[in-house]
């Protein structure tokens, strides 16, 4: 599933439709009024964790590539999934495999920007405040939250907890306060590193535990096992890995 920085990306590729009008909007089912589009000014385009918002005038569409989606900007794929296809008099942008949903109030009020930890207004205390509340929640199930990290996906829990030193089936309470802020702080760095690749166009990854074999810090073996709510993949160091 593609995280935060991806969806940060596409809204950075996305910029230059803002302020152009759609000319035609497309789409392979009929569950969308298309017709909402034809005529409109994009106003503004921005992600918020794992989702990419585009404003008009009177609604906006929330876009969530969920597992398998995919993009294409001035050009495009096999038309089998298209889910949304913007036109414009130049170029185009067109999602497959997305969920797509008109939003009829003001993204201003939909979403808070303090929980997205791709944003300049993250708010690390208000994450470390949300942690403590968790009565019984494994610590990887929490990092996924997307009401306390929105962006935060699979990949960035697992470096985010390698980094931390903690244990991915540690229960969230128990963990240290200062360790609670050590995880909310690489919430931000893990995920502007991973943008910052992307940006660069580096392909090959440079994570320290996602998809590694064996932990750089005790030279062991990496223990591989689905863990927490969502059974999600966890590479992590039972030596180096504190469970609290
Ligand atoms: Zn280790």
């Amino acid at each position: 599933m593609p995280e935060g920085p991806t969806i940060k990306l596409l809204a950075e590729e996305t910029q230059l439709f803002v302020g152009k009008k759609v000319i035609k909007a497309s789409a392979l089912t009929n569950d969308l009024d298309l017709a909402r589009f034809k005529g409109q000014k994009i106003k503004s385009i921005k992600s918020f964790g794992k989702q990419l918002l585009i404003s008009f005038d009177d609604f906006a569409v929330r876009i969530h590539l969920m597992l398998f989606g995919y993009y294409a900007i001035n050009d495009t794929f096999p038309a089998g999934k298209l889910r949304l296809g913007l036109h414009f008099k130049e170029g185009e942008i067109n999602f497959y495999a997305a969920d797509v949903r008109f939003l009829e109030e003001p993204i201003t009020d939909l979403y808070d920007w303090r929980i997205d930890v791709l944003d300049s207004v993250f708010d690390k205390k208000l994450a470390v405040k949300k942690l403590k509340t968790l009565d019984n929640e494994l610590i990887c199930d929490a990092l996924l939250d997307q009401s306390i990290f929105a962006g935060v996906g699979n990949i960035i829990k697992n470096e985010m907890l390698f980094k931390a030193c903690v244990h991915p089936l540690s229960k969230a309470v128990d963990i240290p306060d200062e360790k609670k802020r050590e995880l909310a702080r690489e919430a931000v760095i893990v995920s502007i590193d991973f943008l910052d690749w992307k940006r660069s166009g580096v392909k090959k990854n440079r994570f320290i535990a996602h998809y590694k074999k064996i932990c750089p810090r005790d030279e062991v073996p990496f223990k591989k096992l689905k863990v927490g709510r969502g059974k999600r993949v966890c590479y992590f160091c039972e030596l180096c890995q504190v469970k609290y």
